[in-house]
C-alpha cells in the first residue's frame, strides 16, 4: 500500500520545527526523523499524519557533542554514529556493544537514536540505553524547553511524556567512569528482529567489590527500566557466577512480563534470568 496524502514541512531551524509543530501537532502533525518505524506504518496506514515536519535539513540536531560530563546526541543523529569510535571511554564501549543489535545497517544508517526514544518501543535498544543509564531528554516547543528523565519520560507501550507541539531535540547520556564495565544481551527469534527481551549492566570494582551498579531490562514490560533489586543484590559483592546468578534471579523475579501471541509471561521471565546473568558475565 501507498501512505494516505499529507502535507510535506521541511523546517530549516529548531525555531521553525517547533512553529509547525504548534500549528500542526494537534492536527496530527508528526515529526519525520529516520522514517523507518515511522514509513512502514504509514505504508500499511496504520498512521495516517496529516502533517510531515521533516527535521533532516535542521543541521543543528546532526551533532553528536561532549558537554561536561554528557554526550549530547542531537535528533539527527543516526544509530550507526556509535558503530565507530567517535564516542570515547566506557559510555562509547557500550554504545559500541548495543548498536549492532538494532535492526540491520541499512536501517542504523537512517533510524536516529533520538527517534527510537520517541517512539518508545519496548525492545528499542536506545530505551534501554536511556533507562539504565539515568540519560535525558531534551524536549522543545514554543513554551518551553523541558529536561526529561529516562524514568518519567518512558510511560508505557509507545507512551511517553512527549506532548503533541514537543520534539526530542536531544538525548543526553551521562559519560561512564573510567574502568566501569558493561555488558549487553538480547534474544530475538532472527537476527535484526525487535528482541523479545534484552539486560544491560554495568558497574565498577572499588577493591574487588562492586559498586555503581546498573541492571536495566528492555523487551519485557511496557517499557525499559532500572532493576533496583537486582542491582541490591550486586552492590559490595566481589564479581563472580554465584553473584551474578543470584542478582539475575532477583531480575526475573521482579519484573512483570507481557504476553503476547508468540512469547508467555513465563518465557519472557526465564530470558530475564538468563540475559541478565549473560549480561553480567560478558561485563566481568
Ligand atoms: C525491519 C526493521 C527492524 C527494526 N528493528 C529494530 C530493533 O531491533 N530495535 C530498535 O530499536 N528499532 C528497530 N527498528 C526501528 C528503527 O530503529 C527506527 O529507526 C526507530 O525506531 C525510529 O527512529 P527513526 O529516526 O527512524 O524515527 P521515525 O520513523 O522518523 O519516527 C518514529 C516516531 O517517532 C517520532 N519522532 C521521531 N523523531 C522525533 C523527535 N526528534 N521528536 C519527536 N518525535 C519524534 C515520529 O513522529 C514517529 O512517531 C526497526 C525498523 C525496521 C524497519
Amino acid at each position: 500500500m501507498k501512505p494516505a496524502s499529507f502535507n510535506y514541512h521541511a523546517p530549516r531551524s529548531v525555531d521553525e520545527a517547533v512553529a509547525l509543530l504548534a500549528e500542526f501537532g494537534p492536527q496530527d502533525g508528526r515529526v519525520l526523523a529516520g522514517g523507518q518505524s515511522l514509513v512502514p506504518t504509514m505504508a500499511f496506514r496504520m498512521a495516517r499524519p496529516t502533517h510531515l515536519i521533516d527535521i533532516n535539513g535542521i543541521a543543528e540536531l546532526a551533532r553528536l557533542t561532549v558537554d561536561g560530563d554528557r554526550l549530547s546526541i542531537g535528533a539527527c543523529v543516526r544509530h550507526a554514529a556509535f558503530d565507530s569510535d567517535t564516542v570515547k571511554g566506557a559510555t562509547g564501549d557500550l554504545l559500541r556493544k548495543v548498536v549492532h543489535n538494532i535492526a540491520h545497517y541499512p536501517i542504523r544508517t537512517r533510524g536516529t537514536f533520538c527517534g527510537s526514544v520517541a517512539n518508545a518501543d519496548p525492545a528499542s535498544e536506545w530505551c534501554c540505553v536511556m533507562a539504565a543509564l539515568d540519560g535525558i531528554a531534551v524536549l522543545r516547543s514554543q513554551r518551553e524547553t523541558r529536561r526529561v528523565p529516562a524514568a518519567d519520560f518512558n510511560q508505557g507501550v509507545m507512551m511517553t511524556d512527549l506532548q503533541e507541539d514537543e520534539m526530542v531535540v536531544a538525548c543526553e547520556l551521562p559519560l561512564l567512569p573510567e574502568g566501569t564495565r558493561s555488558g549487553f544481551v538480547e534474544f530475538s527469534r532472527r537476527k535484526g528482529d525487535f528482541a523479545i527481551a534484552m539486560a544491560l549492566v554495568a558497574y565498577r570494582l572499588e577493591n574487588g567489590l562492586i559498586v555503581e551498579p546498573r541492571v536495566a531490562v528492555g523487551g519485557a514490560e511496557p517499557h525499559a527500566r532500572r532493576i533496583a533489586e537486582a542491582e541490591d543484590a550486586l552492590r559490595g559483592q566481589a564479581p563472580g557466577a554465584d553473584v551474578f546468578a543470584a542478582a539475575a534471579e532477583v531480575a526475573a523475579q521482579v519484573v512483570d512480563p507481557m504476553e503476547d501471541i508468540n512469547n508467555t509471561a513465563a518465557y519472557r521471565r526465564g530470558l530475564v534470568r538468563t540475559l541478565t546473568e549473560r549480561a553480567l558475565e560478558s561485563a566481568a
